[in-house]
């Protein structure tokens, strides 16, 4: 029997694809870096394409005909299995007033989803704090990207997103400031100007700040946010994101709370990394804790990007994946959970987990 496309999406997202002689993809940033987007059968994923495992793959992306321009399939050991398109943003190709190109500014996550770091550094990076899977200031060493997004200019790159390419939400992430509000003011400010412009439902993603009444400042602005917890796991989280195992795991359902009183109930989300060394009980005794909250799983299998801290590691087995995504998506089922519910980011767009397409 053909393998379900489900099944396709949490192969792809573990074992990535060879995709020799085509764009690649980008090499680093905040969000799904060093991958490809991937289009098949009404599934979006983004596809790890240039880490040193890909090599491995049995997966790989070859001209469906050669006689047939931009046509192409995903290939398993040879042999076709679906025809695979990749998103083309036409925004991508211009430039602001003063000449800064668009695709520095944000860029076009998975189908229509417009993202970008309002705030390219992070207070953790030149220290022993910093997230080992995190690549936030490795696009700004290679030019990709600039520190600071202007409110204005991602204002008119959404405006020209939505306008060419019909993209239909927002995702803004940050860096920790090392403020106290962690970032959040610079988002509800950006999320202000992309709405005025715009009308786009916003994501915006941030650290749980010290006093959770400034996630208050995004009401007006955004419509859903993400935490991140990253792992529920507090001895590999002490291991792999020091900075975040400092803040209680209390903290993170207060923030967490409030954030559901504020957007609603699926609005929220948080991160989930599976691969970094903790057990699976770990993983869905979590999800089952947010789900409860009404916050959404986002969880992802490790990619480790090159140039990160973890870039050697390798990401966990698909049939794990497989195994995680039925069990939380039976909580999920169960909890009246759904990404379909959620209005931006992340969690609407799904190229980065399958939970999503295992509800
Ligand atoms: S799931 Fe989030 S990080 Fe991944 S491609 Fe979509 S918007 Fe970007």
């Amino acid at each position: 029997m053909a393998m379900e496309t489900k099944n396709l999406k949490a192969e792809l997202l573990c074992l990535g694809a060879r995709v020799s002689g085509l764009d690649k993809g980008r090499k680093a940033g905040a969000g799904p870096a060093a991958g490809g987007m991937f289009l098949f059968g009404g599934r979006v994923a983004n596809v790890p394409t240039q880490s040193w495992f890909v090599s491995a793959s049995p997966y790989s992306v070859e001209a469906e005909n050669e006689n047939v321009d931009g046509r192409y399939a995903i290939k398993r050991n040879g042999e076709r299995i679906i025809e695979v398109k990749f998103p083309h943003a036409k925004f991508h190709a211009l430039k602001t007033k003063k000449g800064i190109p668009y695709n520095k500014i944000a860029l076009l996550h998975g189908a229509d989803c417009l993202a970008t770091t309002t705030i390219q550094t992070c207070v953790y990076w030149n220290t022993p704090k910093r997230c080992k899977f995190c690549a936030i200031e490795l696009s700004l060493q290679n030019d990709a990207t600039i520190a600071r997004k202007k409110p204005e200019d991602l204002a008119e790159v959404a405006i020209a997103a939505k306008k060419m390419d019909h993209v239909t939400h927002v995702t803004l992430t940050t860096g920790t400031t090392a403020t106290p509000d962690k970032g959040i003011n610079y988002l509800a400010e950006t999320a202000r100007a992309i709405k005025e412009a715009t009308g786009l439902p916003i994501h915006a993603q941030f650290e749980p700040p010290k006093e959770l009444s400034m996630i208050d400042a995004l009401y007006d602005s955004v419509d859903t946010v993400g935490i991140h917890v990253e792992s529920f796991d507090r001895e590999v989280l002490k291991e792999v994101a020091p900075c975040k195992v400092e803040i209680p795991f209390q903290h993170y359902v207060n923030a967490w709370k409030r954030s559901v009183d504020i957007f609603g109930y699926c609005q929220v989300s948080s991160y989930v990394i599976a691969g970094l060394g903790e057990n699976n009980e770990s993983i869905i005794e979590g999800s089952k804790l947010l789900a409860e909250l009404g916050v959404y799983p986002f969880i992802v299998p490790l990619r480790p990007i090159p140039g990160s801290l973890l870039e050697n590691e390798k990401p966990p087995s698909p049939d794990r994946m497989r195994y995680i995504y039925e069990a939380v998506a039976e909580i999920l089922h169960d909890g009246g959970i759904s990404w379909r519910k959620n209005k931006a980011g992340c969690v609407r767009c799904r190229a980065c987990s399958a939970l999503p397409d295992f509800e």
